[in-house]
């Protein structure tokens, strides 16, 4: 039973509706009003004014605390930190919990990178109050860190984590008493080592059993509160999200890229303990005021400030009602946001899903094929030309941002531009503009159907390489090549000119837009600009996913020949030249309207570097193309082995005048050598005071590199060895907070009486007053980092 060859083009559709412009409308109109609606839904809610039922949860409540903890700068150790910490031990004991302080010397998870070994510490003080449950079968922790950046008052970050807990510890005391305890846990010095969390996890005796904890985090001013992140085996702890959260916004494909990234917060350091589970939710857009001076409580977006109380309080309630032994799934869910909720599937079902989705597609090109609808040498080319969208547009993205930041060179230190929505804009144009380019060079030649099925191809096989590698990010390629295959099969099934395969195709590309808009959408905040090829991948797979709805759409009919078929090509280049110059009209107006200026200044990076042994002093800087005003103090790069504290190897640097600053004084208490065991080898133990003369915000001590340390004890504090490096400076310790009486630091060093030496370096914050520093002009910023802005002062003593 031979098929009859396809004739013309058009007869190489899954769907040629008769009257083809009407339905070409009406399925674009249903897409846009799918992605309306998935646009709404990721939407915040309205903020609830101060006067909103005790029961409720109050942004314009929560937000007098967030004026009041962002006041100023408060990182870990400074005054305004003791404030802060004064203010919301206050708040915590007016709501009648038992609430005290924790105050403890931590050591960070991990050790130092590098080859170097060694240890970061810090003093932390926690606050935890607790609202005692009346029948607990566990504890839940609701966990925000109250100090700040050293570089900026932390609006966000996190005072919108900590006014939320604070918000939902009122409603909760308010209301009727949770079956299960409630710890409200508010960490120190998350931003220097994530030491307060640390503490709080391995040392405090409410942590001993362990429990639920929700970790609330803001690295941004604005957007939907996302949960990005939760323990392992998280069915059962989804579906709660799913069901107690007002707003439920997360997506499994979340956590394996949140665990690619180089970002940690305090979750890490309760993940880093048997016995705690949890979900960790944050708000991640307008990133370019991350950690700089311009995260105030007036950047703060209150809607999603409501959004991180209205989910916290739902969680909290939730979780201090559930059987907390019970939470257990003993696998992970697949879970994504749809319009009105959050869909979940068990992961089990992601292999299965993602080979049925393959077996689909090759099913429909086989019945297409035996309808007469292609070949298999054109399925074959359909196939293999899928590729190219999917290698072209993610390249394009990358290339125009490299452009734009070639003309704006201040973006390479900013996580996200100021205005970022037009630049996300022309990188979606472009890549429709590269969909539309390669459809009208390929539709002609290798036919609609062809095209359609080797993109479905390509998602179905992506699916089968997520479903192996990244299983939570599978239900992104996968379900969309579903839901096209079955469409395909419906199409084939009845009359190509009839109703029903234009209403499977649109139904099919509804799904997609479903399933991969939200990822589109939500990508770009999660990895900026710089990585705005992500997001145009996605943005293709969807077109891919959504061919036969683009191929009504499309001008070309195709078959024509002579004068016709010139005037139909041109009509098929149509869509990708608008969108091409759409493209690059979004690029040209986010580059008109994000300019720098003084709400939106320039971000820079400087620091200052003086040996107090002998007067040198330099300028620093991380920028690797330093900025005009950065330009004034430092030249090309140049090695820093000098000052190990600052943890780099090379950075840009320049000549400064010396300041009148002390080092942190050295003492030595003991010094004693011993034979270690039975061998000949000796052994040294050092016990030095390192004290800063002036108020700092870290202290460091380094070991030389040609020095073994067996073992050392900092303020109390076992911590491990490390090897000889050959460096200058080898093994080393930061201390984040040091208190003002500084700190004794016991080093046990291999090889005996040998001369050894120690760089001490303490670093305090802003450089006003340092001799040729000159104060930047309003259109200047700093960058958001945890060094801007130091002052470092170190000094060599032998031992
Ligand atoms: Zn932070």
């Amino acid at each position: 039973m031979g098929a009859p060859p396809p004739t013309r083009a058009a007869d190489r559709a899954l769907a040629r509706p008769r009257r083809r412009p009407l339905a070409a409308l009406a399925a674009l109109a249903a897409l846009l009003a799918v992605g309306g609606t998935v646009a709404y839904d990721l939407d915040t809610p309205a903020p609830r004014p101060a006067d909103a039922p005790a029961d409720e949860f109050s942004a314009a409540r929560a937000y007098r605390t967030v004026e009041t903890i962002a006041a100023r700068p408060h990182p870990a150790g400074s005054p305004a930190n003791d404030q802060v910490r004064a203010h919301l031990e206050g708040v915590l004991r007016g709501l009648g919990l038992e609430t005290t302080v924790q105050d403890a010397v931590a050591r960070e998870a991990g050790q130092l990178s590098g080859a170097a070994a060694g240890s970061t510490l810090a003093r932390v003080r926690n606050v935890v109050a607790r609202l005692p449950g009346t029948d607990p079968t566990g504890k839940v922790f609701l966990v925000a860190h109250y100090d700040s950046v050293q570089s900026g008052p932390g609006g966000n970050d996190d005072a919108a984590g900590t006014s939320t807990i604070l918000e939902v510890a009122r409603a909760l005391a308010a209301g009727p008493r949770p079956r299960n305890d409630v710890v409200f846990v508010l960490t120190d010095a998350e931003e220097a080592c994530l030491c307060g969390a640390s503490a709080f996890a391995a040392d405090h005796p409410l942590a001993a059993d362990g429990g639920v904890v929700l970790n609330l985090e803001a690295r941004g001013s604005t957007g939907p509160v996302i949960m990005f992140e939760t323990s392992r085996d998280n069915a059962k702890l989804v579906d709660v999200f799913g069901r107690a959260a007002p707003h439920p916004v997360g997506t499994s494909f979340a956590v394996e890229i949140y665990r690619a990234l180089p970002n940690d917060t305090d979750f890490t350091a309760f993940l880093d303990r048997a016995g705690f589970v949890g979900l960790n939710s944050a708000y991640i857009d307008g990133g370019a005021v991350y950690h700089t001076p311009l995260d105030t409580p007036a950047a703060m977006d209150r809607a999603s400030l409501q959004q991180h109380g209205d989910n916290a309080l739902g969680l909290a309630r939730e979780f201090g009602r559930a059987d907390l032994k019970a939470l257990d799934a003993g696998h992970d869910a697949t879970y994504f946001p749809v319009p009105g909720g959050l869909a979940r599937y068990p992961g089990w079902l992601v292999l299965p899903l993602a080979v049925a989705a393959l077996l689909a597609v090759l099913a429909l090109g086989w019945l297409a094929r035996r309808r007469g609808r292609t070949t298999y040498g054109r399925l074959a080319a359909g196939f293999a030309l899928g590729l190219a969208p999917i290698v072209v547009a993610p390249l394009g993205a990358q290339l125009l941002w490299a452009g734009v930041t070639a003309v704006r060179p201040g973006y390479a230190e900013l996580l996200d531009p100021y205005r970022p929505t037009w630049y996300r804009l022309a990188v979606v144009a472009l890549a429709a503009a590269t969909l539309f380019t390669w459809y009208a060079l390929t539709r002609r030649r290798v036919g609609p159907a062809a095209l359609a099925i080797g993109g479905l191809g390509w998602l179905a096989v992506l699916g089968i390489a997520l479903a192996v590698l990244v299983p939570g990010g599978a239900y992104l390629t996968t379900l969309p090549a579903l839901a096209g295959a079955a469409a395909g099969l419906t199409a084939l099934a009845v009359r190509i000119d009839g109703p029903w395969p234009v209403l499977a195709t649109t139904l099919a590309g509804a799904v997609a837009v479903v399933i991969l808009l939200p990822t589109v959408v939500l990508l770009f905040p999660a990895l900026g600009m710089a990585m705005g090829g992500v997001a145009a991948l996605f943005a293709v797979l969807l077109g891919l996913a959504a061919l036969p709805v683009v191929d009504l759409l499309h001008p070309e009919a195709g078959g024509q020949r002579g004068l016709v078929a010139a005037r139909a090509r041109r009509a098929g280049a149509l869509p990708a030249v608008a969108a091409g110059l759409a493209a690059a009209v979004f690029a040209g107006v986010g580059l008109a309207v994000d300019r720098f200026d003084a709400a939106h200044p320039v971000p820079t990076h400087l620091m200052y570097a003086l040996d107090a042994g002998t007067g040198q002093a330099r300028w620093l800087s991380h920028e690797t193309d330093p900025q005009p005003w950065t330009a004034q103090f430092v030249g090309g790069a140049a090695s820093v082995a000098d000052f190990p504290g600052l943890g780099d190897t090379e950075l840009r640097s320049g000549p400064a005048q010396a300041a009148n600053l002390p080092a942190p004084k050295l003492e030595v208490i003991a010094d004693s050598a011993a034979a270690s065991g039975s061998g000949p080898v000796e052994q040294r133990t050092v016990r030095v005071r390192v004290t800063p003369q002036r108020p700092v915000r870290l202290l460091t001590l380094h070991v030389d590199g040609a020095t073994e340390v067996e073992s050392a004890v900092v303020a109390g504090r076992a911590i491990p060895g490390g090897r000889a490096t050959g460096a200058p400076w080898g093994f080393g310790i930061v201390f984040h907070a040091p208190p003002p009486e500084g700190i004794e630091v016991t080093l046990v060093l291999a090889g005996g009486s040998r001369a050894a030496a120690l760089r001490a370096m303490d670093a305090s914050d802003g450089l006003d007053g340092v001799p040729g520093f000159r104060p930047r002009p309003a259109d200047i910023g700093v960058v958001g980092s945890h060094s801007s802005e130091m002052l470092a002062v170190a000094r060599t003593y032998p031992l």
